[in-house]
């Protein structure tokens, strides 16, 4: 095999590619990540920033998720990153939801977490209305960044700490190593992985074709409330409780998910349910909504956005906050499955994160990819 060039070309500046460019970093290996913006735009500078563990599906996801989170709180600090928030208060408004949390507490994933009464709530934290709460889980686990700023830091990161080079504004129209073709020219590389987000059509896109893949539509808000307790980590309700799996595959979902769909259609109808996490100055980020379609259209209903504002007035206590910026993301998503690692040949990998789990979970995949792809060298 030729040799010039790269050890490894990663295809994709997202969590996905960058997360490679780490772990083939690590592994002392010369890394390109070649990327067709001038800037980050796709679903990793426009999620929550928030790393996920409590929810996750149980099994692969779930430690995958611990890993990533390790590694982010490993690397947050060398390369600038602010951790903005930690933990999660996942709240019960009824019966039916905390009854799901306490089976979450007793599988391995609760270890660490921590049924909370409703007065136990109110004495750690201000400004919810949990008066109207059946309890709450706290989680430890989890980290909050600010993608739009912690993306931009951790390429720059791995230019400046790992050598890693960077070509933007630069399209791959094949990826055949030790040759790759792009918009400026062959180049050549090793090995490719190619982390392409949701554009499934441009390469490999006979291979992609096979996993049923379609796009994500979420309808993301920052809010301004009048007040919010700096002491509150990241907020869910009872609505992530029948979406992330960790929760809905549990036995007591099902009773949940009955009176949801009785007193919340709409919300249920437009995938719609709650996170708020804080920036670093004072506003929250708050969403989403969840519409499935091959080209999903890029206009941000106001009625979605209603469904968003109404879940976040039920835990919320205080007047309407003022929206101060609206934005839609896209993400891939396929029946059943979490993400897809395909292996047209021993030197490519084409990973696709194909949930709302990438900025949870890319670290730890990068991981497994990269050693199967350079065998058992040990990283530096
Ligand atoms: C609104 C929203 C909220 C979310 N919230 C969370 C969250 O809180 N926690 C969580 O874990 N996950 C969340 N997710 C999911 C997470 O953001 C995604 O799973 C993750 O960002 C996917 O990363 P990626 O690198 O695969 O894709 P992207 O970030 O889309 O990056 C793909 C990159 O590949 C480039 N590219 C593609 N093809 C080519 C080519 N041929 N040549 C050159 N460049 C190419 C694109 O330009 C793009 O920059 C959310 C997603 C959205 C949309």
């Amino acid at each position: 095999m030729n040799c010039v060039g790269y050890d490894l070309a990663v295809v994709g500046a997202g969590i996905c590619g960058l997360a490679h460019a780490l772990a083939a970093a690590r592994h002392g290996k010369r890394v390109v990540v070649i990327d067709r913006d001038a800037q980050n735009n796709g679903a990793s500078v426009r999620n929550f920033g928030f790393i996920t563990v409590t929810g996750q599906q149980e099994g692969e996801c779930w430690r995958r998720a611990m890993r990533s989170r390790d590694i982010w709180a490993e690397i947050a600090p060398q390369a600038g990153i602010a951790v903005l928030q930690q933990g999660l208060l996942t709240v019960a408004r009824r019966p039916t939801a905390r009854a799901v949390l306490e089976e979450f507490c007793g599988t391995t994933m609760g270890r660490d977490c921590r049924m909370l009464e409703p007065a136990e709530v109110s004495a750690r934290y201000d400004g919810l209305r949990t008066e109207a709460f059946a309890g709450a889980l706290h989680s430890p686990h989890e980290l909050r960044v600010e993608s739009r700023d912690a993306i931009p830091r951790l390429a720059a990161f791995l230019a400046e700490r790992h050598g890693v080079t960077f070509l933007r504004e630069t399209v791959v129209h094949a990826a055949g190593p030790p040759r790759l073709d792009t918009s400026r020219g062959p180049m050549w590389a090793n090995a490719v992985v190619v982390c392409p987000g949701d554009d499934f059509h441009t390469l490999h896109a006979d291979r992609l074709a096979t996993y049923g893949l379609t796009r994500c539509k979420l309808h993301m808000l920052r809010l301004r409330p009048e007040r919010h307790d700096a002491r509150l980590p990241a907020v869910m309700s009872d609505l992530g409780l029948v979406r992330y799996l960790g929760y809905a595959e549990r036995p007591a979902a099902a009773a949940l998910r009955r009176e949801l769909e009785a007193e919340q259609g709409p919300h249920l109808d437009n995938g719609v349910h709650l996170i708020a996490v804080r920036s670093a100055d004072g506003s929250l980020v708050v969403g989403d909504s969840h519409h499935y379609a091959a080209t999903p259209d890029p206009f941000a209903s106001r009625a979605v956005d209603d469904l968003i504002l109404d879940e976040y007035g039920q835990v919320f206590a205080g007047p309407p906050p003022t929206v101060v910026e609206r934005w839609i993301g896209t993400y891939a998503s396929a029946p059943n499955r979490l993400m897809l690692v395909d292996r047209p040949s021993d030197a490519i990998r084409v990973v696709v994160i194909t949930s709302g789990t990438g900025a949870s979970t890319s670290f730890a995949i990068a991981e497994e990819v990269v050693a199967d792809l350079f065998g058992g060298d040990r990283p530096r």
